[in-house]
């Protein structure tokens, strides 16, 4: 996913922090260095910025551990976790494949918010254990993470898919109708709803009671569910799109395999130009050792081209991800999508056999579409 920097790995899950959460951290911090929560005369202000800063991390790793017992439930489950992205209000575990069955679903759900309130309960008896000393604005901070944690408990309560709530809501439809599919459309048209419920809601606040602030929340909230709610079934009809094919059925097995001592120069003239091809495998035999691209080419002044080796531009083997020709091409796309590859070398039995370009999988799905819309569960 773009937009997202890498916090390295906790307990094997790979962390990933969206960028929409600096604002977020700023906003909490600034809000409680400037209204520090406690009666004035206020502490000095470099005890409110450390609180604050402190309390922001905690908040942070509250909402860490939510995300992680949903993980930790999901490998419990025998499903894989690929990676746990922290967004604006909290995050998602991206789950590579969705519960076999409702009773799994929900439970994974619902872990998080449970989690949420075992915090809330541990933060208010440390609230309770300083309110008797000194420790005023800790007491008091204390008491807000106890209420941050209650307030994401019920955010993510909310039966709009794809929050908690909404994947408890699936799961019972699921389990009800037995069908998953209807069950995950119902969920999603019920989040979208609720979603568009919260902004008007929002709007009449503004407009009615003049309450800009709380309105502004109610929209932004909204906005987020809709926004979400909108990708993740868009991720599920690819899903449903991209059953069954493998990364086999997209390769373009004419791209040209370029030598690695081969300089720009005849690199240009001889594949660039003829083939208006913009990515080249590079390789020494049939095993794959690097991949150049027009973007590293251009970025050698021309007249260093004859002097310059593909080997001494390309990006090594080493640094790419591959695909492998029997690979899920929905497991290509999601690593290409991590990385913001527009293009994957493809293996078979160890040899470089071809490339998947990002354009051929959105051509595969256009085709697919108009010849094969039965073929493609709605
Ligand atoms: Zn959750």
């Amino acid at each position: 996913m773009r937009g997202n920097i890498s916090l390295g790995k906790i307990f094997g899950i790979p962390l990933r922090l969206h960028y929409t959460w600096f604002i977020i951290f700023a906003l909490v911090t600034s809000s409680l260095v400037l209204y520090p929560l406690v009666e004035p005369p206020y502490p000095p202000i470099e005890q409110r910025i450390i609180s604050g800063i402190l309390t922001s991390l905690l908040f942070f790793a509250s909402i860490i551990t939510h995300e992680l017992a949903h993980s930790i439930l999901a490998i419990r489950n025998n499903i894989p976790v690929k990676e746990i992205t922290l967004f604006v209000f909290g995050g998602v575990s991206q789950i590579t494949k969705e519960a076999t069955h409702p009773r799994a679903e929900l439970l994974i759900a619902i872990v998080g918010p449970l989690t949420s309130l075992a915090l809330a309960g541990i933060f208010y008896g440390l609230h309770l254990l300083l309110a008797g000393t000194q420790q005023i604005l800790a007491a008091s901070l204390m008491q807000w993470l106890a209420w941050i944690n209650v307030f994401l408990a019920a955010f993510n309560l909310i039966p709009g898919f794809p929050l908690d709530g909404g994947r408890i809501f699936r799961a019972l439809v699921w389990r009800k109708t037995q069908d998953y599919h209807k069950a995950t459309r119902i969920a999603t048209k019920v989040g979208q709803g609720i979603a568009y419920a919260l902004i008007a809601g929002g709007i009449a606040l503004i407009l009615i009671f003049r309450l800009w602030s709380n309105g502004m929340w109610l929209i932004f909230i909204g906005w987020f569910l809709s926004d979400a709610a909108r990708a993740s079934y868009q991720q599920i009809l690819l899903r449903d799109a991209l059953a069954g094919v493998t990364a086999r059925q997209v390769t373009d097995y004419g791209s040209p395999l370029i030598p690695p001592h081969m300089n720009l120069m005849e690199l240009v003239q001889q594949y660039v130009l003829p083939t208006g091809r913009t990515c080249f495998l590079v390789s020494w035999g049939a095993e794959l050792e690097g991949m150049v691209t027009l973007q590293q080419i251009k970025k050698v002044p021309r007249t260093r081209w004859a002097i310059t080796s593909v080997q001494d531009i390309m990006t090594p083997a080493s640094k790419l991800k591959v695909a492998y020709a029997d690979e899920d091409l929905l497991s290509v796309l999601q690593d290409m999508n991590g990385e913001s590859a527009e293009h994957i070398p493809v293996i078979e039995a160890g040899n470089v056999v071809g490339i998947i370009n990002r354009e051929d999988i959105a051509r595969f799905l256009r085709t697919r579409a108009e010849f094969g819309a039965s073929s493609t569960p709605r």
